[in-house]
């Protein structure tokens, strides 16, 4: 009969026991969070996912030049004189399509260093730091605004407009070229000209005294 009472005494301490450390915790603060509902504060100067807001973007190239591992990949096409691009929101005149700026941030080791040459501040470190995915080229990230129809027709447009200036500058300088030698020809023709009295000159001197002589 003791023992009984004992095994249930033990039983019931035992329990409480577990349950103390249990309950304890119910007016402890929490050292768990409910990710992924629940995320840590990051730090402010967190380096973490890119991303560039392409309406300040004026395709400079520079973010790409510093880019230690060549992850940004930036392609353009130059706006055609009667095509208006407008302004960042710095103030920077826009002139080129950005066609292409892909950013492959599997290559991307956040150092940061693309950062902080952007002229415009459009490439920025975002609090995101989750982006895994199941496949590699989910992880190139594309922000160029085109369509890859409208892109390809930036570039022919871009290609055309070059090769008209290019065979502007060609016919300008075929008919410079053109100009100098008509006004070499016309100052030879004139020095030839000049030439010529002076000799009739010298023969009619010469033949003057001989019919002269002749008649006598
Ligand atoms: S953070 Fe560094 S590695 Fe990543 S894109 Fe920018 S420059 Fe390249
Ligand atoms: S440095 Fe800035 S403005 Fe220049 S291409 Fe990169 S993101 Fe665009």
């Amino acid at each position: 009969m003791t023992t009984y009472f004992k095994d249930i005494y033990d039983g019931v301490a035992t329990a409480l026991i577990g349950m103390r450390v249990t309950l304890g915790h119910l007016f402890k603060k929490n050292v768990t969070i409910q990710y992924p509902d629940v995320k840590h504060d990051i730090p402010e100067r967190v380096r973490n996912r890119l991303y560039v807001n392409m309406d300040d973007c004026i395709g400079c190239d520079q973010c790409a030049k510093a880019c230690p591992v060549n992850c940004i990949t930036i392609e353009t096409a130059k706006a055609l004189p009667d095509e208006e691009l407008g302004e960042t929101s710095t103030g920077n005149r826009k002139r080129l399509w950005v066609t292409q700026f892909d950013i492959d941030i599997g290559k991307c080791c956040y150092c940061g260093l693309c950062v902080y040459p952007c002229p415009t501040y459009c490439i920025f470190m975002t609090p995101s730091f989750e982006f895994t995915e199941y496949n590699r080229e989910d992880l190139i990230y594309h922000f160029a605004t085109l369509t890859p129809e409208e892109a390809a027709e930036k570039k022919a447009n871009a290609e055309r407009h070059k090769a008209e200036q290019a065979a502007k500058k060609q016919a300008a300088l075929a008919a410079k070229k053109k100009a100098e030698e008509k006004k070499q020809a016309e100052e030879a023709a004139k020095a030839g000209g000049a030439d010529s009295p002076d000799e009739s000159k010298k023969a009619e001197g010469n033949d003057t005294p001989d019919e002269e002589k002749n008649t006598d």
